[in-house]
């Protein structure tokens, strides 16, 4: 009797599991590892990639004005950031992006702006610090700067939204990147 309870809660278990795991999310997956093994040259990478334009808000003396970007990302993300730059083209905030950075070669190994799966907004106003030492940027100043990302403002909000996570972990606080891996 018992043997028969076991053998029918593993096989509960795995219905379970095979609803749970549905295709449509496994495929919208990004593997950084598999993307790393197409992108280990500049040219191979290059090929991934896809240009993609939106509007965003600037400042230009005391007004807000419309801009258009242009940046290459990974296709598999593309039309994610798209959408994610476009929400926070509506939202009531306004927020004004001045510089995005996307696809940038910086050799395989290293950053996943390398294969496209990353975006840097407003670098300057957004660094980032290690251990308190700045390596990228010159400052952050939420709700002083208007360029600096809040943490649970807008852009959070929506890149999150979307599947690119802010890189805020450990001593590193890189403010201006948003990622597939968040590092
Ligand atoms: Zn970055």
């Amino acid at each position: 009797m018992k043997k028969i309870t076991v053998v029918l809660s593993i096989l509960l278990l795995c219905l379970l599991a095979g609803t749970m795991a549905s295709p449509r999310k496994a495929s919208a997956r990004v593997s950084i590892s598999k993307t790393r093994r197409q992108c280990s040259t500049y040219q191979k990478a290059r090929k991934h990639m896809k240009r993609i334009s939106f509007k965003v808000w600037d400042i230009k003396g005391r007004k807000k004005v419309t801009k258009t970007k242009t940046i290459l990302i990974h296709k598999a993300i593309a039309k994610k950031v798209k959408k994610a730059f476009q929400a926070i083209y509506r939202g009531k905030e306004k927020f004004p992006i001045h510089t995005v950075g996307g696809f940038e070669w910086r050799g395989s190994n290293q950053s996943l702006h390398s294969l496209g799966l990353a975006v840097d907004i407003n670098p300057d106003e957004n660094y980032m610090v290690d251990r308190g030492k700045v390596m990228a940027g010159r400052l952050w100043k939420p709700g002083k700067n208007p360029y600096s990302i809040p943490k649970r403002g807008i852009v959070a909000k929506k890149m999150k939204k979307y599947g690119m996570k802010q890189c805020l972990w450990g001593k590193r606080k890189d403010y201006m990147h948003f990622s597939v891996g968040g590092y």
